[in-house]
């Protein structure tokens, strides 16, 4: 793996939509698996590990900065230093009350444990105030770590992970090459708990086509049912022309699935969650149905209520509603009985001719241009 000498502070080129107030912190560039064939987050990004100390200058940098705004040093113009965006990064967390902190890029915890371990202590050591370290981090990856450096994560507050299930079906995992089965996800899953570290497990509806929804669905819930995670956030699938995995869906492999489908399927797999305690969210601007939330078991009802109400309105409305969220117009169901946005997305249907016929396209069209692939 190439070694690429200090350039100042890094930051990486995702972070998830829960960390929008954390300092980001880049422990290494890219994904060291980076063969995912539905995820391009990373493809121009060769991955290279940063030495720990080149992180903690970094953290150093920050360390400066927060002193500069808090009065505790001579103020300095960022333009000379080259470091503008430790400045941007520090005033923000700052504004945000220096508690969580974010480990970039994909899968920090590749980085070898006596190196993690030292950063963790240094950030820890300039910050003893920080609440909450989190990661991505690769089921196949925990798996591979001792138990006693993940406990030793979570003693120097590492204590988070953002796991990218996407599915527990295993020939799903085989079609995206996620490079896990079911069975390792759900290892991962427990080792990371019995450690003390809180796992939030992402789930991608729509990931298997038409074909797998039903088989996703139920084999997805019975990972979450015996791994019990924290947190179960829902991110549905955006198909990009750019990835490989849109080979399958030209070839007839798999049938792109639409809105009401996907949110077929997410009712499937709410309906077959057991008695766990995790949260359900559902916080990702590609969701239709960013309302749905909710604590298991007792809010499942609730859950599969607000499904119901969606599935039950009238295919014009549900497609009012679709392209709304697509054009952030709405947000709720509840923005349907706003005249003036119904009016709104009326009027762009009007004018750009979309109707029953091509709001499928148009819908993943949007979806596409909403995130960076
Ligand atoms: S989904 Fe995660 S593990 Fe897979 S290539 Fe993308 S960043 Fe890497």
């Amino acid at each position: 793996m190439k070694q690429i000498d200090y350039q100042g502070f890094e930051l990486g080129p995702i972070r998830p939509p829960s960390e929008a107030y954390s300092l980001l912190v880049r422990i290494n560039r890219g994904c060291g698996w980076n063969k995912c064939r539905f995820c391009g987050f990373y493809r121009d990004t060769p991955f290279s590990p940063r030495p720990a100390e080149d992180i903690m200058k970094d953290i150093d940098l920050i360390k400066e900065w927060l002193d500069i705004f808090q009065g505790n040093a001579p103020g300095r113009d960022p333009r000379d230093d080259g470091d503008r965006e430790a400045c941007y990064m520090a005033y923000h967390w700052l504004q945000a009350g220096l508690r969580n902190v974010f480990f970039q890029d994909a899968n920090s915890i590749l980085m070898q444990p006596q190196g993690l371990l030292r950063v963790l202590d240094h950030l820890n050591g300039l910050f003893p105030q920080i609440r909450r370290i989190t990661s991505y981090a690769r089921s196949d990856t925990i798996n591979r770590i001792p138990l006693k450096y993940l406990k030793a994560y979570r003693e120097k507050k590492l204590n988070r992970f953002h796991i990218g299930l996407e599915t527990g079906n295993d020939h799903i995992l085989k079609l995206m090459n996620k490079g896990v089965t079911k069975q390792a996800q759900i290892e991962a899953g427990i080792k990371a708990m019995s450690a003390g570290i809180e796992i939030n497990e992402f789930y991608m509806p729509g990931m298997g086509g038409r074909e797998y929804a039903r088989a996703s669905a139920l084999d997805t819930a019975d990972v979450m049912n015996q791994v019990n995670p924290d947190f179960i956030r829902i991110r549905s699938m955006a198909l990009s022309d750019k990835l490989e995995m849109y080979e399958d869906y030209e070839k007839g492999i798999l049938t792109r699935p639409n809105d009401i489908e996907t949110i077929h399927e997410i009712r499937l797999f709410i309906e077959s969650l057991g008695d766990i305690t995790s949260v359900v969210d559902s916080d990702h601007i590609l969701n239709i149905l960013l309302e749905l939330k909710g604590k298991m078991p007792q809010d499942k009802p609730k859950m599969l209520a607000l499904i119901d109400k969606f599935l039950d309105l009238p295919e014009d409305t549900q497609n009012i509603f679709r392209l709304g969220r697509r054009l952030n117009i709405m947000g709720e169901l509840s923005d349907l009985t706003v005249p003036s946005r119904v009016d709104r997305v009326k009027a762009i249907m009007d004018q750009s001719e979309i109707d029953r016929s091509n709001i499928d396209t148009v819908c993943d069209q949007l979806m596409v241009r909403a995130i960076p692939i």
